[in-house]
């Protein structure tokens, strides 16, 4: 007996679960938490749609919340097997882990305090010690080594870019009759994109699992050392304020790189660069520790000269430190998480920054629907911060040809090497018009037939 089940990122992009069964033995692929609507994020806080105690790994893909975010709550709900990533995944899951616990229970405080609940106490979903838990069950597997769970499974990474060490997953499967391979995609990074690697070719499989974010959508073609380049020069020129919401690990390391690589060919004068998020600055220690899993020698991760921070660069570890910056006068660049503005310290630089018509805000990345960063995006001109509405005056500028993942295009430039159809297609992680538009794509370009799973929705292998 061999089943997949779909607990998340099926007609949504967020919250990631595969549940994976061969006779007994369980195996869980990714561990993400619901982020973006209300009705989505509510999700979280359902009962499990399965028993923790009883599944035997976790495996997770990579370190983005929508992945990994989840875990503490099944640890906390009994989950006490082993937990794999690749070595940087696991140290960057760490810090990230740990960092949501805090806005779980900030937020959870910050509830309590201001009456925003219906509850009488305000719960978190989880708490430090639930994060810490889940991190001491952490084991590192490298891209290619193969890693066996019993006799049911064994598993191996493929390099998926999209961010620091992270993977693609190939699981065999051995019920004692048949022998089947399932391959999951993780979040396939685009290719000669700043900072990252390019995706490696997908194995042979016998089912796939493939991502969506972007099904329906081709980046634009812009690169983005121009068009930061002439942004970055006109805020110079009106010596005005540059705000970047920015995902804490990989976008804020991915930007600073770039704009380090803008002033150190002249492209633009040197400017301040301030880093407003503990998390990412943990974050680029990593990505320096991790050299060859990303673009960046060694050689340009050191000194007052390296990529990463250097001397334009400010890092504010602190909230005295962050508060600082609301007096703070151009030129200068802010990048503070989170990266869709649904929390963190970017929400009170928004409150400061946005009714003031010589900011520009920059939007980077993947908004998902419901998002603040959604609104800002569809040009909304007034938007809700903890309740209080916020005039929209400053520029929002908006620029997708950073994104971390591939087109539909690329995905199929990426499954070119795949030569037969795999007995079955699942297309998750992606909004249904985008899944859709996968399904499409790949049937017309390949003959391919595909399903688009629905929440908890198993199949048998
Ligand atoms: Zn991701």
């Amino acid at each position: 007996m061999m089943k997949i089940t779909f607990h998340g990122a099926a007609g949504t992009v967020t919250g990631s679960k595969y549940l994976v069964e061969v006779n007994d033995k369980k195996v869980l692929v990714d561990c993400g938490m619901f982020q973006g609507p209300k009705e989505l994020r509510e999700r979280n806080w359902l009962p499990l749609p399965f028993d923790p105690t009883s599944i035997n790994a976790v495996i997770l893909t990579h370190a983005h919340i929508d992945h990994i975010g989840f875990l503490p709550k099944i640890v906390r709900e009994g989950y006490s097997s082993p937990v794999y990533a690749t070595p940087p995944t696991v140290d960057l899951a760490a810090v990230s882990l740990l960092d949501t616990a805090m806005l779980q229970m900030e937020d959870a405080q910050y509830r309590q305090k201001k009456k925003l609940s219906r509850h009488e106490v305000v719960l978190p979903l989880f708490d430090e010690d639930d994060a810490e838990a889940a991190i001491k069950l952490f084991r590192k597997a490298n891209f290619g080594e193969w890693k066996s769970i019993g006799t049911e499974f064994r598993f191996r990474y493929h390099i998926a870019g999209h961010l620091l060490g992270a993977a693609g997953v190939e699981l065999e499967m051995d019920d004692g009759v048949n022998r089947r391979s399932i391959f999951f995609s993780g979040d396939v990074g685009r290719y000669a994109n700043p900072l990252t690697i390019d995706p490696s070719k997908p194995p042979m499989c016998d089912y796939l699992v493939c991502e969506s974010t972007y099904g329906g959508k081709v980046h634009p073609a812009e690169d983005a050392f121009s068009v930061f380049e002439e942004l970055i020069n006109r805020v110079v020129k009106e010596r005005s304020v540059l705000l970047i919401p920015a995902f804490a690990i990989g976008r804020t390391q991915q930007i600073t790189f770039l704009v380090n690589q803008l002033i150190a060919k002249k492209f633009i004068p040197p400017i301040p660069i301030h880093i407003d998020s503990p998390m990412a600055i943990a974050a680029t220690d990593i990505y320096s520790k991790f050299s060859s899993y990303h673009s960046i020698g060694q050689n340009k991760l050191q000194g007052e000269n390296s990529m990463l921070d250097g001397q334009h660069v400010t890092l504010h570890r602190t909230r005295k430190s962050s508060k600082v910056l609301n007096e703070l006068k151009g030129p200068a660049i802010i990048l503070s998480s989170s990266g869709m503005l649904t929390g963190g310290r970017i929400l009170h630089h928004l409150l400061n920054r946005l009714p003031d018509p010589t900011t520009t805000v920059a939007l980077v990345g993947f908004m998902a629907e419901g998002t603040l960063g959604r609104k800002l995006m569809e040009g909304a001109d007034l938007i809700y911060i903890h309740k209080s509405p916020v005039e929209v005056k400053a520029r929002i500028f908006n620029f997708q040809g950073m994104s971390g993942h591939a087109d539909w295009f690329e995905l199929l430039h990426w499954l070119e090497p795949m030569e037969y159809q795999p007995r079955k297609v699942f297309i998750t992680h992606g909004e249904k018009e985008q899944s859709e538009a996968m399904a499409l794509h790949l049937h017309e370009e390949r003959k391919w037939e595909t399903v688009q799973p629905k929440m908890d929705e198993s199949f048998t292998l």
